[in-house]
């Protein structure tokens, strides 16, 4: 017997395992929509014009490597606010939203997880459902009972409005609801205007408690339009969590830069709500890292290299968009696949069965999730010709 005998085997993430047999594969036409990540027209993951730039800067400017402050670089954090909430928000003139440097969105919902569970340490985290896969695991591993609410309506490819808002009617008060703020990961479709606002309601008169999960701003419709949830709520004047990410919109995936904010009703409590988040991040963590949130608000924080995101932000938003046009037009003798482009974001629910999902791989090296979730942003003028002719042979 030794101290790790008896550790069973883990089972293997199922998109990296689909990755791992994807890389596994010689045929040279192979296609990867399994992944999580936005390549370019040559099927790249790119390096942007505008963090080029910043990255030049910085190392020109050879800079100490010192600890950064435990909730990150300020000027990172206020830009983050601004993204988020609106530039002219009356929270952010008010001071009642804290907002901290996080690793990733991932790390900032762990985070939050970790301070929602001093706070409230018995109440259900509810997830849509589906959801990201990582949700659950996330929410678990931080001590919480996982429930689900339903989102996702087969039959009409669009959200289950009813049953959505009657699955959150009925969780006790104080539950956490994760939210997808845009771009729902891995369905591809959102909430409207009209509907946030019939979640708020239901969210307050249950006095639920909003975590708001925001991974792919300005991939949907644009910087302001993609956080109309997010704004909603602030004007609803409801405490609540925002899990931000720059993985996809800056294209800095492994440089882990995103941020956890969270609205409270006053300075004051703005004020001991931070003190007590640094000491979750404190004692995991200690600090973030410097690279990738030096670069974002430099970024961020300088209209010339802003102007060139957002060009590029929307240009790898429209991308996107023209190859969900591209995909609905080549499919159109296979059936009726007009949701593919009422949906937003890299991930497309695309109704595929897992039996078909089979075919694609075994047959012709196209590789998605069983569940149907194509990335449409590994899609390009090189590939998409050949995926629509197997989509429409599986079907
Ligand atoms: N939330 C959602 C909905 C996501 O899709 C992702 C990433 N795929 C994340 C959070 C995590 O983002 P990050 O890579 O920045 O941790």
């Amino acid at each position: 017997m030794t101290l790790f005998s008896a550790v069973e085997l883990a089972p293997r993430d199922p998109i990296l395992g689909l990755n791992e047999a994807f890389g596994a594969d010689t045929r040279a036409d192979k296609v990867n929509l399994g992944v999580g990540v936005y390549y370019d027209a040559k099927g790249h993951v790119p390096l942007l014009r505008a963090v080029r730039e910043a990255e030049k800067a910085r190392l020109e400017a050879q800079l100490p490597r010192g600890y950064l402050p435990i909730d990150g670089i300020a000027l990172y954090d206020s830009a983050v606010q601004k993204l988020l909430f609106g530039a002219s928000s009356p929270l952010l003139a008010e001071r009642r939203v804290v907002t901290a440097q996080a690793l990733g969105g991932t790390g900032a919902l762990k985070v939050g997880a970790d301070f929602l569970k001093r706070l409230n340490p018995d109440v259900p985290v509810a997830i849509s459902n589906p959801s990201w896969e990582n949700h659950r695991a996330l929410f678990e591993n931080a001590g919480f009972n996982v429930v689900d609410y339903p989102y996702y309506d087969a039959a009409t490819h669009g959200v289950d409005d009813e049953g959505m808002l009657a699955g959150l009617a009925k969780l006790p008060k104080g539950a956490v609801v994760v939210l997808h703020a845009c771009c729902h990961n891995p369905t591809g479709v959102d909430l409207g205007e009209a509907e946030w606002k019939r979640v708020i309601e239901v969210v307050r008169e249950h006095g639920l408690v909003p975590f708001l999960d925001i991974a792919y701003q300005g991939f949907g419709d644009g910087i302001g339009a993609d956080a109309v949830a997010v704004r909603l709520f602030a004007q609803a004047d409801v405490p609540f969590f925002v899990a931000s990410s720059f993985s996809k919109s800056f294209s800095l995936y492994g440089e882990r830069v995103g941020a956890l904010s969270i609205v409270t009703g006053s300075h004051d409590e703005a004020v001991r709500v931070q003190s007590q988040l640094k000491r979750v991040i404190r004692t995991n963590y200690s600090n973030p890292p410097t690279h990738g949130a030096a670069v974002v608000s430099a970024v961020l924080n300088h209209d010339d290299l802003r102007a060139t995101w957002e060009t590029e932000l929307g240009e790898m938003r429209e991308r996107i968009r023209a190859m969900r046009r591209g995909l609905v037009q080549r499919l159109a003798g296979a059936g009726d696949f007009g949701f593919i482009e009422r949906q937003r974001g890299m991930f497309s629910y695309s109704g595929l069965t897992s039996a078909q999902v089979d075919r694609l791989r075994e047959e012709f090296g196209i590789y998605a999730v069983g569940t149907g979730r194509i990335c449409v942003a590994a899609l390009n003028d090189t590939n998409i010709d050949r995926v629509a002719e197997a989509i429409t042979k599986v079907v």
